[in-house]
């Protein structure tokens, strides 16, 4: 999508700040961090949200829950520290970009509204 700002970020075109990449997930530092450890993770393949997920995009979505754990798990991240996943979806979920992806919050001890 040439008018995505995720998609240019996959590109290389817009820098950022990389923490794990393979050939169907990428996944970079938020340039607007709400927890110690902020990270967005995101299919490379443009999808403009949850909602847009069908049985095409399901090896798409399995690959950056994978890369989640792995990144999670990598910065010593597990049940007993625990972390928080966030997808947001549209206007009432305030999604502000249109390009699928999941924060991972951690580091702190998050607050308990919002479930
Ligand atoms: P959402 O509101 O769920 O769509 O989340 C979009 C997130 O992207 C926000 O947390 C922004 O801080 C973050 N963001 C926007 N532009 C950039 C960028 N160029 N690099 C890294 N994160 C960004
Ligand atoms: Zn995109």
């Amino acid at each position: 999508m040439s008018n995505c700002i995720f998609c240019k970020i996959i590109a290389g075109e817009i820098p950022s700040s990389k923490v794990y990449e393979d050939d169907k997930v990428l996944a970079i530092r938020d340039i607007n961090p709400q927890a110690p450890i902020h990270i967005l993770f995101m299919p490379k393949r443009h999808m403009s949200s949850i909602m847009a997920l069908d049985e095409t995009t399901s090896e798409d979505v399995a690959a950056v829950m994978n890369a989640i754990v792995k990144v999670a798990k990598d910065m010593g991240l597990s049940e007993e520290n625990g972390l928080r996943i966030i997808n947001n979806c549209g206007p009432d979920g305030a999604q502000s970009v249109m390009h699928l992806h999941f924060h991972l919050l951690a580091g702190t001890k998050l607050g308990e509204n919002i479930v």
